[in-house]
């Protein structure tokens, strides 16, 4: 707070496609989408025009015992785009769509159906839950309980619920092996039998006598806010199916993965995994507004039918719920995001990104570098050989961040990690831009 106070802020004024520009007439590259929230670049024509039709009708209208248009068109998107993928049974699917506003109450609203369902499936069990080692899945009480954010644990320890935790598939800081090589050239690191695997296996096994868990959270194929951890090919779909032998659910946390960021439009599709309840937010609409999807089966929507005087509603809404602004921008983004031109630049946006960034391998302050679809994240340390990262009193990832900002690039860091998610309509040469911006200012601070 106290750094934030000494420095000018940069004051975004406007923006057009991928390029932010300040109250000084600068422009900026806007290389982490916003903090992930843009998909098809600022100021979309078709958005725009989306939200102008939208404006023309209402704003907003409550959505406690009352449905809107827009809203119900795209819950029927959301659930066809969701069964796209491995959902082969009629119980598998994604049928019933709870919104609200943003990547937190998204979490907390399937935090609250899993437990409610797994009390009423076993009364008298205190339902628990696991989740992924520096997993982050929001700021609210209940998504802060089930991330695994020490720095956060230590803020508000005596407000939280207890979750149980399992190491993230960290290749990098692989505790077993160095399963992944510095150099591409290293290939004798490679000796992973799938520790990591084994011990989600370990965690259920012991959880058994006990009830087990309700549910397992994870955040597929990346962990963004844990430090962008990519998890190996694979992992998902092995650890995904040691839960289902376990009888927990499977709650995939797509906020940040979700529409189209790993190349497919779901992320946990890609590792044949169709969870029980999905998280939504972030792109949900295109990055213009807050909203927020719960998606959920039918057997845990059912969980919540009853007499009236049973009151087995699901007990949690929000003012602006399924608000009609956001539901007409969602809906133009969906369509963007399906169209072939988006698919097709995707692609190669995915592509020049993987190339370029192979170029930071030459600087000595690179130890790692992790992409998944149109995420990467670039793990600096202060010894490459040791893996030794610097200390938190260098301030290296910020530093490194505001020497990107003067080259014209914006992004954040995760500690040590810098971030680089631009929007789909980056173009190859801005994505260039970008990876060189990024090689001069690791340069210069390390
Ligand atoms: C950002 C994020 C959240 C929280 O979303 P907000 O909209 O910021 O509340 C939850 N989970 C993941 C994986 C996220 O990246």
């Amino acid at each position: 707070m106290r750094d934030w106070l000494k420095r000018e802020p940069i004051v975004i004024v406007d923006a057009k496609g991928a390029v932010l520009r300040d109250s000084r007439g600068r422009q900026y590259l806007d290389a982490n989408s916003s903090i992930w929230t843009n998909l098809h670049g600022h100021r979309h024509p078709k958005i725009n025009a989306a939200l102008r039709r939208q404006l023309g009708k209402i704003a907003h209208s409550s959505a406690l015992g009352l449905a809107s248009v827009p809203a119900s068109f795209l819950a029927q998107k959301l659930v066809r785009a969701a069964n796209a993928g491995p959902a082969r049974t009629a119980a598998r699917q994604l049928r019933r769509v709870f919104f609200s506003d943003d990547g937190s109450t998204a979490v907390e609203a399937a935090l609250k159906m899993a437990h409610q369902f797994a009390c009423r499936a076993c009364p008298g069990r205190e339902p628990k839950f696991l989740a992924l080692g520096g997993a982050y899945h929001g700021d609210t009480i209940g998504a802060v309980s089930l991330g695994h954010i020490d720095l956060f644990h230590r803020a508000y320890g005596g407000l939280l619920f207890k979750s149980d935790s399992v190491p993230a598939p960290y290749c990098y800081r692989c505790p077993f092996n160095r399963a992944t090589p510095e150099r591409a050239d290293a290939r004798e690191y490679r000796r992973c039998h799938w520790e990591c695997a084994g011990l989600v296996e370990q965690k259920f096994e012991a959880r058994q006598s006990k009830g087990g868990y309700a549910a397992f959270v994870f955040e597929p194929l990346m962990q963004g806010a844990a430090g962008m951890i990519a998890h190996p090919k694979g992992w998902l779909r092995r650890v995904a199916a040691i839960a289902r032998a376990h009888g927990a659910l499977l709650i995939a946390d797509e906020v940040m993965t979700g529409f189209g960021r790993s190349g497919a439009l779901f992320a946990c599709h890609q590792e044949s995994v169709q969870p029980d309840l999905m998280a939504l937010a972030k792109g949900m609409t295109g990055g213009y507004l807050p909203m927020a999807a719960t998606l959920v089966t039918q057997r845990i929507f059912n969980a919540f039918l009853g007499r009236y005087d049973e009151f087995k509603t699901f007990y949690h809404g929000h003012s602006y719920t399924a608000n009609q602004l956001g539901a007409a921008a969602s809906l133009a983004s969906l369509d963007i995001l399906q169209s072939a031109r988006c698919q097709a630049a995707r692609r190669i946006l995915e592509k020049t990104l993987a190339r370029e960034l192979q170029s930071l391998w030459s600087l000595p302050a690179v130890g790692d570098i992790r992409q998944a679809g149109l995420m990467a994240g670039v793990e600096l340390v202060k010894n490459w050989k040791t893996r030794e990262p610097f200390a938190a009193r260098d301030r290296v990832g910020l530093r490194v961040c505001q020497a990107l900002a003067r080259r014209g690039v914006l992004t954040r860091p995760v500690g040590d990690v810098i971030v680089l998610m631009p929007p789909y309509c980056t173009t190859p040469a801005q994505a260039r831009r970008m990876v060189a911006a990024l090689r001069e200012a690791v340069a210069e601070v390390c």
